[in-house]
């Protein structure tokens, strides 16, 4: 099947693997970016051969301008953009307002020009945090706690977003099909230098930034995995999809086994992987001065696992080993001239 279908945030990491995949199976291809000047040509450069199955609109999440010459025609929207940021803003509105407004707003112009099946970009973050320290498996059915203490904004802000899209739908538009897609940490290759946060790890690894590996882990997914569960989600009927929460994860790694399979298949490449482990009290200590690691210093220790398994028996969805997407993370950085050694 193949519509015509919104794309929000077409410069991002997701939404451009959601995009490639879209166009490959022949749907039209309308997108979001802040800035036309600044990334038409880039997206353009892209999907040379995508003539005019692709079209490119100015909206940000923070103002109506442009919404509704961007939803004019479609019949399905993919909401992905949402503000991810290396490190925690002073104020947690920075992340909150946008993701929350932002999502609000594309349903609303959604709505309005007659799209009934609309599948918003959530995160693992609005499933696994701020549940008790003995909660260590969770899937679609578990909530973050965003009152909990020590909850970062970001994830507050996935949770609420999330949240009150839920209520939006059920208040303003219940004959819309809406789902969510909700992925842990996203890595996979690289295709530019516009990094999402959750390959900044990876980089500064190969770079050597990251002089020992600290005792945390995470639930991982491959971008293309991401992708191809949008892509699901877009082309299930409706009653499939309606009202779904699908958790997008594939495997959990601990950041020691990440850089061993880094430093075990590149070579040369992966010299300055570090082999050292971080003691957790200088980990802390770190945290109080620098807002990165104050975001993961909660994280250490803690195995939180993931599970993709209700999208994979509903909707068919398959994902990669989680050591091919590492790797292929590594080589992308290298091969892309990210990552100079
Ligand atoms: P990304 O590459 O940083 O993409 C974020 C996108 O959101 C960019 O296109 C960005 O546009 C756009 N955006 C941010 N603020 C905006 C605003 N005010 N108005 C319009 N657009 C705005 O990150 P990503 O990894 O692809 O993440 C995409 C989505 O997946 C987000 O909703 C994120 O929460 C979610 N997610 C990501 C991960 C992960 O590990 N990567 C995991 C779970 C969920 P600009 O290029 O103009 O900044």
């Amino acid at each position: 099947m193949a519509g015509t279908v919104l794309v929000t945030g077409g410069t991002g990491y997701i939404a451009g693997e959601v995009i490639d995949q879209l166009l490959d199976k022949g749907w039209c291809v309308r997108t979001t970016v802040r800035s036309k000047a600044r990334s038409e040509a880039r997206l353009r450069g892209r999907w040379p051969g995508a003539g005019d199955r692709l079209y490119v609109f100015e909206a940000d999440l923070m103002d109506d301008a442009g919404w509704d010459l961007a939803n004019e025609g479609c019949t399905h929207v993919c909401h992905v953009a949402s503000p991810f940021p290396v490190g925690v803003p002073k104020d947690e509105n920075e992340l909150i307002v946008p993701a929350r407004e932002g999502t609000l707003r594309a349903l609303r112009f959604a709505h309005a020009a007659g799209v009934e099946h609309f599948v918003q970009t959530s995160s693992s973050a609005a499933i696994a945090y701020g549940h008790p320290a003995s909660k260590t498996t969770f899937d679609e059915r578990d909530w973050t706690n965003p009152d909990a203490p020590g909850v970062q904004p970001y994830v507050k802000s996935k949770t609420i977003a999330e949240r009150a899209a839920r209520d939006w739908v059920s208040g303003n538009a219940a004959g819309m099909a809406f789902c969510s897609v909700n992925p842990v940490a996203v890595l996979g290759p690289v295709v530019n230098d516009d990094l999402s946060a959750s390959i900044e790890f990876v980089r500064r690894f190969l770079t050597g930034e990251i002089p020992a590996i600290p005792r945390i882990g995470f639930t991982i997914v491959d971008v293309r995995d991401v992708a191809s569960l949008h892509v699901l989600a877009l082309e299930a009927s409706p009653e499939t999809i309606r009202g779904e929460r699908f958790a997008c994860a594939a495997d959990f790694m601990w950041m020691g086994d990440m850089a061993r399979v880094l430093r075990d298949h590149m070579g040369a490449d992966a010299r300055k992987v570090p082999t050292r482990r971080m003691p957790t009290p200088i980990l802390k200590l770190m945290a109080l001065f620098n807002s990165e690691i104050r975001q993961i210093a909660g994280e250490v220790g803690k195995k939180k696992v993931v599970s993709g398994q209700h999208a994979r028996d509903k909707l068919g969805w398959t994902t990669m080993p989680a050591d091919q997407t590492v790797l292929d993370t590594g080589r992308s950085l290298v091969a892309q001239g990210i990552v100079r050694l």
